[in-house]
């Protein structure tokens, strides 16, 4: 039996570029999970666009603020988790269910927080991920962030490098040929390749001003593109990924 092949793409912060996201995914056919922050970014989706948003995709919690969890007290992490899914929630009329902790860094205790307070997906910032025996839904992987590969465009050699050293480790394993290596539509191709071939989830993250900010909308446009011809993908937002997955293993 093939195994059934998910297509996820999740989007960080709320900035008010993710209307452009928006539009190609809907050009595309594909869904999307918007982990909102209500008081981070100065220019953010309206609350009138995010309800709208909340229509066509999903949205989920990023807290309040958008601190680091881990440097906080538990006492106001507690606060930033839950005041963000009662704020989605008031806003929307829906239930939240999803989150993302802010920068991806989170302890044991915070995971069990995210869990406690409700929310049944935390989706974090690893990457390379695609498979989905034995994952963790509060510490849901990635498979790629749409961010410059394999150099980073900074002055700093060490920095420079950054992109490829931390994904060497986990790319060898997927015996992924190195001319995939070259740019980052290369590798995320391959991965999508791989992950229709095999079963399983391609899940692309990213955030919309880091799009704008690299120059990497029509890399965006291409890959979705791509993404959306493949006849066996179902695309899901990551609430639907975890209640397809759930599903399967009962
Ligand atoms: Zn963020």
């Amino acid at each position: 039996m093939t195994q059934p092949f998910w297509i996820s793409t999740s989007w960080d912060d709320g900035h008010v570029l993710d209307r452009r996201v928006v539009d190609l995914l809907n050009r595309h056919n594909l869904r999307g999970t918007f982990y909102i922050a209500r008081d981070y970014l100065p220019d953010r989706l309206s609350d009138s666009e995010i309800v709208v948003l909340a229509q066509e995709h999903e949205v989920a919690a990023h807290t309040l603020t958008h601190p680091i969890l881990t440097e906080i007290a538990l006492d106001d992490a507690r606060q930033e988790i839950m005041g963000s899914k009662a704020w989605l929630e008031d806003l929307t009329g829906r239930p939240v269910t999803g989150f993302a902790f802010p920068a991806g860094i989170f302890n044991q205790d915070l995971r069990n927080l995210a869990e406690d307070v409700g929310f049944r997906v935390a989706r974090s910032v690893r990457q390379f991920s695609i498979g989905t025996t034995g994952l963790d839904y509060l510490d849901l992987p990635t498979t790629i962030h749409i961010y410059p590969f394999p150099f980073r465009p900074v002055n700093s050699w060490r920095a420079r490098f950054q992109p490829i050293r931390r994904a060497v480790p986990h790319i060898l394993p997927l015996r992924i040929p190195l001319l995939a290596l070259r740019n980052w539509p290369a590798l995320a191709t391959i991965l999508l390749e791989r992950a229709s071939q095999q079963g399983g989830v391609w899940h692309l993250w990213g955030h919309s001003w880091e799009i704008e900010k690299y120059g990497m909308w029509d890399e965006l446009d291409r890959i979705l593109a791509v993404a959306s011809r493949y006849s066996n993908a179902q695309p899901v937002t990551n609430s639907e990924l975890v209640h397809a997955l759930k599903q399967q293993a009962s």
